[in-house]
């Protein structure tokens, strides 16, 4: 089923999506980060449902999700004074937290570790579903493993229509990229995926902090990684992709316009608004995805774009890199695996 809550929740129909979850179903729903495919985080078979909808891999463990601050004590336990901070800080908000798990919570969840990741979102109709269903739920992002994550919700209905019982639509997502996950390691925070909360927020709150080195690294198939998530293909389209990223402006609109031209002008670019008059390709095949200088706004079009970009069915996309800065870091950690790791910097 398909509820439009864009203007308001309807609470009837709220009732019905809890009681979906209750009963071990599906519910797509929006975050203010990017729509997430729920389920009772409490029921393994449920969950299970999660991973074969998706067609996740069954050792990228997911994000739990609640309402109440009081419900960390449910699911998590031996909360540091420095995880207590970050929690009293950026909870509810983008922000995800590693803790050590407690035992009710299924291994499906977690991919057998001994953390359970756990988020509070901010979005109200998150909130209202978390809390009316009564139990924690686990979610990922809503799209098919390996794509782009779902912000809108046509893009969403094309992809998981039928793979789930029923998706809510709150209209665009807030932010549009994935929360940061933090775990902290011998007191210090550590960043395993950058997100809307950025590392001078967090140093800000405690005093220091640290993005793991695998946030911007290529990483091979055996290497043991802080986050599971790491490892795998993300954020793609089926096109494949190129990072443009020239310090100088001028250099980065001339190597775009060689390397389109090199591509009998088949290619697709999604640039800033700045550059728009200044690429040339062929009629729609720049994909406009802000101003140079909005990163909030780009984070926001970007997976978007990015769909929209692979629907024309081009030999390639190239993409604008963003300063990596603040919210850029999130932006540039993504772009880089969405371009799997294909990057022209100058
Ligand atoms: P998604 O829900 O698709 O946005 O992805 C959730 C991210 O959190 C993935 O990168 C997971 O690998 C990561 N994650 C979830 N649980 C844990 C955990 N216990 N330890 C480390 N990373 C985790
Ligand atoms: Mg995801």
């Amino acid at each position: 089923m398909y509820y439009n809550w864009k203007e308001q929740t309807n609470t009837e129909e709220l009732k019905i999506v809890c009681n979906l979850i209750r009963n071990g179903e599906l519910v797509i729903f929006p975050t203010e980060t990017v729509y997430g495919i729920g389920a009772n985080a409490l029921d393994p078979l449920a969950v299970g449902k999660i991973f074969v909808a998706k067609g996740r891999p069954s050792d990228n463990p997911l994000i739990v999700h609640i309402a109440d601050k009081r419900k960390i004590e449910e699911v998590a336990q031996d909360i540091s004074p420095i995880e207590q901070k970050l929690i009293d800080n950026f909870m509810p908000g983008p922000f995800t937290l590693i803790l050590k798990r407690k035992d009710n919570i299924p291994d499906i969840v977690t991919a057998g570790l001994e953390t359970v990741a756990i988020r509070m979102p901010s979005n109200i109709i998150a909130r209202g579903i978390i809390t009316f269903s009564g139990v924690p739920i686990a979610a990922p992002s809503a799209n098919i493993s390996g794509k782009p994550s779902g912000t809108k919700i046509e893009d969403i209905r094309k992809e998981l229509e039928g793979k789930v019982s029923a998706i809510v639509d709150g209209g665009e997502t807030e932010i549009g990229i994935e929360s940061t996950v933090v775990k902290v390691i011998n007191d210090v925070p550590v960043i395993l995926r950058p997100g809307k909360i950025t590392p001078e927020d967090i140093k800000k709150v405690v005093g220091n902090v640290r993005i793991d080195k695998k946030v911007f690294e290529e990483i091979n198939d055996s290497e043991n990684v802080e986050s599971p998530g790491m490892k795998y293909k993300h954020y793609a389209p089926e096109s494949p992709c190129k990072l443009i990223n020239c310090e100088d402006e001028l250099d980065q609109i001339f190597y775009i316009n060689k390397f389109v031209k090199e591509y009998d002008n088949k290619a697709v670019v999604i640039g800033f608004s700045e550059h728009k008059e200044r690429i040339f390709t062929k009629d729609n095949n720049f994909i406009d995805i802000g101003s140079k200088d909005d990163l909030d706004n780009i984070a926001k079009n970007i997976y978007s774009a990015l769909r929209k970009a692979d629907a024309l069915k081009p030999p390639v996309i190239f993409i604008e890199g963003v300063k990596k800065q603040g919210i850029g870091i999130a932006i540039m950690n993504r772009l880089m695996r969405t371009c799997e790791y294909n990057i022209f910097e100058k």
